[in-house]
């Protein structure tokens, strides 16, 4: 008998998350049905937008259920197949969840190639890589020459989003949280500057932004958000991907100065990637070969485990993170 360990969620943070809202539970794979597939899975991604999901609120997607396993995407193989599209040994990517096994009907798996590393499908050539390169190409869509800020620049969508805007011809300018992570955004990323909100972001911002900003692609919120829109141009564009700086505990998000958006004629457009299926085929595609050729530079921060699912979560809300997030499953 084969034990499935999962996590569930055991109950609802007030405020930060803790481990204690977490629980690791063994039940017995299940055998897959009539049209159904088997998934083992081998990495699991862990994502900001699960912790709006542990908040019983009114949001885009309904909150994550109590006792049940939390939801995530993951890639791994299929074990065994009672699916004609899928056999043994594919490698496939979906909603897998905190869980080392699971059975799909097959409708929410994407197969993928092997010719690159599996963690791909859960970084830059996966859902973190199309909402960076929605929000670059479809809002931003920066023209040669014009300064575009990123921030949580070394993470997941940022160290994409990035890099798109570098290769339209942009002066790109990360925000990150430390000199290690601003390093990386320059030396490895090929981003024009880096600068570290946990210093003084105003003047830093000033220095490396000479030209102002262009284009905002907005993963953060905040005192951050607020100190790159002190510096943008007219006819700038505001990609708002994210507000992981506190948005998703269920406390309201202040912006310090909507006059700027009226005088600096700005758009301003939050985005949720659910709702642009349609561009994932064209994305995917352009993202792996990014990825492939070299072009894209990728990084994994992975944790071993299930059991080590929670504490990575709280380590990557919190900036433990370079690059994705992952968790290794074996
Ligand atoms: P990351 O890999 O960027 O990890 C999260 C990062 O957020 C941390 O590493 C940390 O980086 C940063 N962070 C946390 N707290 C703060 C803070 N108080 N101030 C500044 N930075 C902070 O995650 P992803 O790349 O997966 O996601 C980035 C953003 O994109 C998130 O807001 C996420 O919700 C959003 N997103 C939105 C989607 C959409 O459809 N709109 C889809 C996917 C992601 P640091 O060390 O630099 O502080």
């Amino acid at each position: 008998m084969t034990i499935n360990h999962r996590i569930v969620l055991a109950s609802r943070p007030q405020g930060s998350v803790s481990i204690a809202n977490f629980r690791l539970e063994g039940h017995v794979v299940a055998a897959p049905g009539e049209g159904e597939v088997l998934v083992r899975v081998r990495f699991l991604s862990l994502d900001p937008y699960m912790r709006m999901r542990l908040n019983d609120v009114k949001s885009y997607a309904a909150p994550q259920a109590l006792d049940a396993v939390m939801v995530g995407g993951t890639v791994g193989e299929v074990v065994s197949s009672r699916n004609p599209r899928f056999s043994p040994g594919d490698a496939v990517v979906g909603p897998g969840g905190w869980q080392e096994y699971h059975v799909s009907d097959g409708k929410a798996l994407r197969k993928v190639g092997r010719s690159l590393p599996l963690e791909v499908y859960l970084g830059p050539a996966g859902m973190p890589g199309v909402t960076a390169w929605h929000g670059i190409k479809n809002i931003i869509a920066p023209k040669s020459g014009e300064t575009v800020v990123v921030s949580a620049a070394a993470g997941a969508v940022g160290s994409v989003a990035g890099q798109l805007a570098k290769a339209a011809g942009a002066r790109v300018v990360g925000v990150a949280g430390g000199a290690a992570k601003c390093r990386h955004a320059v030396e490895v990323l090929g981003f024009d500057a880096c600068v570290d909100y946990r210093g003084d972001l105003t003047s830093q911002l000033a220095a490396a932004t000479p030209d102002g900003i262009d284009g905002i692609f907005e993963n953060v919120g905040g005192a951050v958000m607020d100190a790159a829109m002190r510096r943008v141009n007219v006819f700038a564009r505001i990609a708002l991907c994210g507000l992981v700086s506190g948005g998703y505990d269920a406390q309201p998000m202040p912006i310090a100065d909507a006059t700027l958006l009226l005088t600096q004629r700005v758009t301003l457009k939050g985005f949720i990637l659910s709702d642009h299926a349609d561009i994932f085929p064209a994305a995917l595609a352009e993202l792996a070969a990014m990825v492939g050729s070299g072009a894209l530079r990728w990084h994994c921060t992975v944790a071993k485990g299930i059991a080590a699912a929670p504490g990575a979560f709280i380590g990557m809300l919190g900036g433990a993170n370079l690059g994705k997030q992952l968790v290794d499953l074996g």
